[in-house]
C-alpha cells in the first residue's frame, strides 16, 4: 500500500519539472558563477535569469531578491543585518513564530542588544493588530516588527498590509517571514507595506536548502555574514547554482497553477475536516480562514488517542505532531502560546499531489484507531 504524506508543512516532494530544470546545473554545468570563463558566465546567467523570473512573481525588482540556503538562514540575515545596520533597539514579535525568528531575537535580546516585546494573540491564534497598534505606541527608539505571513503548526493568517500600515504610521521596519506563504499565495511585494521578507523553496516542491530575501529597495542589509561578495555581500557564498534554479522554477509553476491547486487543496482539507468532525475532533486555529495547507487537529486526550501519530505512520500515514524544527524539543511552543495543551495535537498539511481518495483511507484509518477495539490492528 502506497504511504500517505500529509506532512507538506515540513517539507513538500520536488516537483519533477523541477529537478529537470536543475539537473543540468548538478551534472554538466558546473561552472562557478563568479568565474569569468564560459562555464561561469553560464552559471551567472541562470541565476540572473532566475531572480528576474523571481521578481515578475512577487511583484517587485530583480535588485531586491538575494538568493539564501532557507527560511532559517533568511531570517536571521534579516533580523541580525537590521539590528546591525540600523541599530535596532527594540523588537516586538509573537510567541507563535518559527523558531528561527524566535531563537534569533533571543539571542539578541540574551546579548543586551535589543529590548523584546511580545504583540498579544486572539483565540484562533492570530496577532492582535490593535495590540501592535499600543506596543508601538509605547515604544521610544528604532523598532523592527518580525511577524510571520502564516503559522506552519496552526495555520494562523496575518493580514500583512495592515500589519505594514501600523508599522509605517509608527515608523518602525517590518520582517514577515512568509515562508509558508511564498508559493501558496500570490504577492505583490511593491503594493505590500514591508520591508524584508523570507522565503523557502521547498515548501512550494522546490529543493532544500534554497530560499530567497526580498529586501526593499533602498534598505541596507549587509553584515550579518563576511565572506566574497556573492549575493551583494548579503549572503556571500559560492551560489547554489542548482537550487537557485529549482527555486524560480518550482515558484513559476506555483504561480501558474494557483487558482486551481489552492482550490483543489482547500476541497481536500475540507473533506479532512469534515471527517474528523464526523469523528468529534476539535481544531486549533481558524479553519475556515487560515492557511489552507495546514489543518490542526486537536484530540481529545484518551488511551484511543495515545500515540496516534506513530500508529498512523505504522498506517502508512506521515502527519505531524507539530513543526518538524521543534522535533524531539518537548512541547510546541505554538501550542503553549494559544493554550492549546490539553488536547492531542496533530497537524495535518496537504499539497497539490495529495488526493481525495488517500483522505478517504485516512478517514478509514482514523475510524479503527478512534472507534474500534481493536487499536492495535496495525
Ligand atoms: N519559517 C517557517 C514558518 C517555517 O515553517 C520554516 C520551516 O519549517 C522555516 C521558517 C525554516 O525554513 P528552512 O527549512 O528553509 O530553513
Amino acid at each position: 500500500m502506497e504511504r500517505i504524506y500529509l506532512d507538506n508543512a515540513a517539507t513538500t516532494r520536488l516537483a519533477p519539472e523541477v529537478l529537470d530544470k536543475m539537473m543540468p546545473w548538478l551534472t554538466a554545468q558546473y561552472g562557478n558563477a563568479s568565474s569569468t570563463h564560459y562555464e561561469g558566465r553560464a552559471a551567472r546567467f541562470a541565476i540572473e535569469s532566475a531572480r528576474k523570473s523571481v521578481a515578475a512573481h512577487i511583484g517587485c525588482s530583480p535588485a531586491s531578491v538575494f538568493f539564501t540556503s532557507g527560511g532559517t538562514e533568511g531570517n536571521n540575515i534579516a533580523i541580525r543585518s537590521f539590528v546591525h545596520n540600523y541599530r535596532i533597539s527594540n523588537i516586538i514579535t509573537s510567541r507563535t513564530e518559527h523558531p528561527s525568528v524566535l531563537s534569533t531575537v533571543r539571542d539578541l535580546q540574551h546579548r543586551g542588544q535589543v529590548k523584546l516585546s511580545y504583540v498579544g494573540l486572539r483565540e484562533d491564534g492570530s496577532v492582535d493588530l490593535c495590540d501592535l497598534d499600543r506596543l508601538l505606541e509605547a515604544e521610544h527608539g528604532r523598532t523592527l516588527v518580525t511577524l510571520m505571513f502564516a503559522n506552519n503548526e496552526i495555520g494562523a493568517l496575518l493580514n500583512l498590509h495592515t500589519a505594514g500600515e501600523i508599522c509605517r504610521r509608527h515608523k518602525a521596519f517590518f520582517h514577515s517571514d512568509c515562508v509558508q506563504g511564498v508559493g501558496h499565495y500570490a504577492f505583490n511585494l511593491r503594493e505590500t507595506p514591508v520591508d524584508v521578507i523570507t522565503a523557502s523553496g521547498h515548501k512550494f516542491h522546490g529543493p532544500k536548502g534554497s530560499g530567497i530575501l526580498y529586501v526593499r529597495e533602498g534598505m541596507e542589509l549587509r553584515g550579518a555574514f563576511t565572506g566574497g561578495g556573492q549575493e551583494r555581500s548579503v549572503r556571500p557564498g559560492t551560489e547554489n547554482v542548482s537550487g537557485i534554479v529549482g527555486f524560480a522554477e518550482a515558484l513559476s509553476i506555483a504561480f501558474r497553477n494557483m487558482a486551481e491547486d489552492s482550490y483543489r487543496i482547500n476541497e481536500i482539507k475540507f473533506r479532512m475536516v469534515t471527517a474528523l468532525r464526523k469523528l468529534g475532533v476539535d481544531f486549533n486555529g481558524n479553519v475556515t480562514n487560515g492557511l489552507y495547507t495546514v489543518l490542526s487537529a486537536a484530540f481529545p486526550k484518551n488511551e484511543m488517542t495515545e500515540g496516534l501519530l506513530l500508529q498512523l505512520d505504522i498506517a502508512g500515514i506521515a502527519a505531524s505532531g507539530g513543526s518538524a524544527c521543534s522535533a524531539g524539543k518537548g512541547g510546541s511552543h505554538v501550542m503553549e502560546a494559544i493554550g492549546a495543551v490539553g488536547s492531542e495535537n496533530i497537524r495535518f498539511s496537504f499539497s497539490k499531489y495529495n488526493t481525495v481518495e488517500e483522505i478517504e483511507r485516512v478517514e478509514a484509518i482514523l475510524q479503527k484507531c478512534l472507534v474500534s477495539e481493536l487499536k492495535m490492528v496495525f
